[in-house]
């Protein structure tokens, strides 16, 4: 009997990541299959926008705005990612406020117009800022926003074989693409492993906790093996609401600093626990990758 655990899925840098071609169709029909995947897995699931991905010519591109309406439609939620992506570690407050409310000039109508609030946010990188004056300012710009912050408490190296595999896609070699694929979902396996661990040597019990993937071609395929790998390993998906619920959520902020550390690695540090080297990505994977994909999150 496996042990009970729980998590809520996310997919940040909608309305799309790593594809292998960006026309209307290729992006439509990705889209729809991964959340065909989380339909019939019967996971619940935040995306989040950065709407300067949805802009050609200076205008939001009806084509990308419709695969925003086609999550809702599909009834999952959006939230905020900021509008272009920039890291509260590196750009001042007042101009790191300034893009994530530009951020919600589409979305914040589209939300609306499903009878829905925009009441998440993520940040890019996950970087909280590096003082404890930033993240306190910006916790009070959020709250009188009426946002509410989405941790993650499983980080991973996905995009980077989503980066893989899309340009393996876009090159025509699909037995690259399978190999890829194939990886994928044992490295995740690693990675929970690892969460849940930290988790334990933390808390000392399980938490639910909270997964950052992103909308690309590699889920939109994959997905599916990815929840089912989670639901042999005892996992039933829960919305984010839920798994705030639990007391680990009320922890102090970690230190904010340092590059792309989840919320449990963070806590950890704070505790005085180091953190565990995340499992390597395959060099196979990597080089597949190439440098595109370390700009990336
Ligand atoms: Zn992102």
């Amino acid at each position: 009997m496996p042990a009970q655990h729980a998590v809520s899925i996310t997919f940040d840098d909608l309305p799309y990541a790593a594809v292998p071609a960006d026309d209307p169709a290729t992006l439509n029909s990705m889209t729809r299959r991964l959340l065909q995947h989380l339909q019939t897995a019967q996971v619940p699931a935040v995306g989040f926008v950065n709407e300067a991905k949805l802009y050609r010519e200076g205008q939001p591109d009806p084509a990308r705005v419709e695969l925003l309406r086609t999550w809702l439609e599909a009834g999952f939620e959006l939230g905020n990612h900021t509008y272009s992506h920039p890291s509260l570690n590196r750009v001042p407050l007042d101009v790191f406020q300034a893009d994530l409310l530009q951020g919600e000039t589409v979305t914040r109508p589209l939300m609306q117009s499903e009878g829905r609030s925009l009441r998440w946010f993520r940040h890019p990188f996950l970087h909280q800022g590096r003082t404890a004056e930033v993240r306190s300012a910006f916790q009070d710009f959020l709250a009188a926003h009426g946002y509410r912050v989405a941790p993650v408490t499983v980080n991973n190296s996905e995009w980077v074989f989503a980066a893989a595999y899309a340009r393996a896609l876009a090159q025509g070699d699909e037995d690259a693409a399978r190999r890829i694929g194939t990886a994928y979902v044992p490295y995740m396996e690693v990675v929970f492993a690892q969460a849940e661990q930290l988790a334990l040597d933390l808390f000392g019990r399980p938490i639910p906790h909270v997964l950052v993937l992103h909308a690309n071609a590699l889920n939109a395929e994959y997905f599916g093996a990815l929840a089912a790998m989670l639901r042999q390993r005892g996992y039933r998906f829960i919305s984010l609401d839920d798994a705030l619920t639990d007391s680990a959520y009320a922890s102090p902020a970690g230190s904010g600093g340092i590059e792309g550390e989840s919320w449990l690695e963070g806590w950890a540090r704070n505790a005085g626990l180091r953190p565990h080297q995340s499992p390597p990505v395959p060099g196979f994977v990597r080089q597949w990758a190439g440098p595109a994909a370390y700009r990336g999150y």
